[in-house]
């Protein structure tokens, strides 16, 4: 039997209000082996959000103590106004298990990761267009007029750097993207590189062919 091999490092980003949140919650419900990395911030905690699941909700001291010791993957500020960061050991730990870690991060922390983990897999979720966009930004209701504004120019920059990731799935429908990226993780898990075990047995010969477990 082979050893585990490393799950999945996936990033989430995309506009606020994209839905990244409800593909994610999708993706999760339907792979056993996804789970969700929870990140830290410093922004206030909303109703319906549960600390340790939604966020773990520290205050700036805690955030920058954090920082400081190196706990973080990825760090940065969003909107110029809270601080969200990546727990690395969770990641890490889930990685090492062979469970696929999903992100759900802004685009400046996406690429910070890539920096870190080079076989991190960049997929931006965009949505079908920039009107769909506010409307389900302000469909929301959970965000202030001033905060809509500040989201919906913040839409228009992340939008600007799709180019820098790996993939992007339009959030049409729901299913739609949740099929677009259960399709790059299929793909994903089947490079070469990610699969040189196959490639020595076939290469090797056929005979130890039926012990890999490969799928
Ligand atoms: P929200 O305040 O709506 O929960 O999240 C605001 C933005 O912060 C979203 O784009 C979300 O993806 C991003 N975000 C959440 N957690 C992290 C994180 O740990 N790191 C980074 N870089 N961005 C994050």
């Amino acid at each position: 039997m082979q050893d585990k091999k490393p799950g999945l490092l996936i990033v989430l980003s995309g506009p606020s209000g994209v839905g990244k949140g409800t593909v994610c919650a999708g993706l999760l419900a339907q792979d056993d082996n996804a789970t969700y990395s929870v990140s830290a911030t410093t922004r206030k905690k909303r109703p319906n959000e549960v600390e340790g699941k939604s966020y773990f909700f520290v205050n700036e001291a805690q955030f920058s103590q954090m920082a400081h010791r190196g706990e973080f993957l990825e760090y940065t500020r969003v909107f110029s106004e809270y601080s969200y960061g990546t727990p690395k050991k969770y990641v890490f730990e889930q990685l090492e298990q062979g469970k696929d870690v999903i992100l759900e991060i802004d685009v400046q922390g996406g690429l910070q990761v890539k920096e870190v983990y080079e076989g991190a897999v960049l997929i931006f979720v965009a949505p079908p267009s920039m009107d769909e966009l506010k409307r389900r930004l302000v469909g929301r209701g959970t965000e202030s007029e001033e905060a809509i504004v500040r989201r919906t120019q913040a839409a228009y920059q992340e939008m600007q750097c799709i180019s820098l990731y790996d993939y992007v799935v339009i959030n049409d429908t729901v299913e739609s993207a949740l099929e677009g990226i259960t399709a790059i993780m299929h793909a994903e898990k089947s490079r070469v590189s990610r699969r040189e075990d196959l490639v020595s047995l076939l290469l090797g010969g056929m005979d130890s062919y039926d012990e890999l477990s490969w799928r």
